[in-house]
């Protein structure tokens, strides 16, 4: 269960992942799925200022999480690709996910193992003829999420 959308430009996916903001919930885990440059950190700035948070969303490659408190509920950034170099270390991930914010993890499939059962997948494909043009797949596991996706494709038919 899920639904796709088409996004023109960087704006058009700044803006689907602002709709998403007003309804993530404190515990929830949105994992970012999508080669390089597909747009996974360009969606968690709309997310973000769906979350009212008006600090610059600086991608955490380098520092693995980042985190931003003055929205509506915390941020916790993730972007596990230089694990693949450095290894799975214990990063605390579980408490993250208990915490008080919505977690959105960017390269997910390095920490595998670490992830919660249910969550809300949002895989992003670049447009081979259109370099702005993307692809986003959007799919609830468990059904927490699948309500979560349900709410989100009404909200964006709005
Ligand atoms: P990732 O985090 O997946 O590596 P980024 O969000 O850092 O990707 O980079 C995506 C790049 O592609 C940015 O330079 C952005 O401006 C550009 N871009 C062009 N069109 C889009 C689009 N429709 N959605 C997202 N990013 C886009
Ligand atoms: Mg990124």
């Amino acid at each position: 269960m899920g639904f796709t959308k088409k996004l023109t430009n960087d704006q058009a996916t700044i803006a689907f992942g602002k709709e998403l903001g007003p309804l993530v919930q404190p515990g929830d885990v949105i994992l970012l799925d999508g080669d390089l440059g597909a747009g996974k950190t360009t969606f968690t700035k709309g997310l973000a200022q769906g979350l009212g948070i008006k600090r610059h969303i600086k991608s955490p490659t380098f520092t693995l999480i980042r985190e931003y408190q003055e929205g509506r509920i915390p941020l916790y950034h993730m972007d596990m690709y230089r694990l693949e170099q450095t290894g799975a270390a214990d990063l605390g991930l579980e408490e993250y996910f208990d915490g008080d914010g919505v977690s959105v993890i960017e390269w997910s499939q390095f920490v595998k193992d670490l992830l919660p059962d249910d969550y809300l997948m949002v895989h992003l494909e670049k447009d081979p003829d259109d370099d702005n043009r993307r692809m986003l797949t959007i799919e609830g596991k468990g059904p927490h999420y699948q309500k979560l996706a349900q709410e989100w494709e009404e909200a964006d038919g709005k």
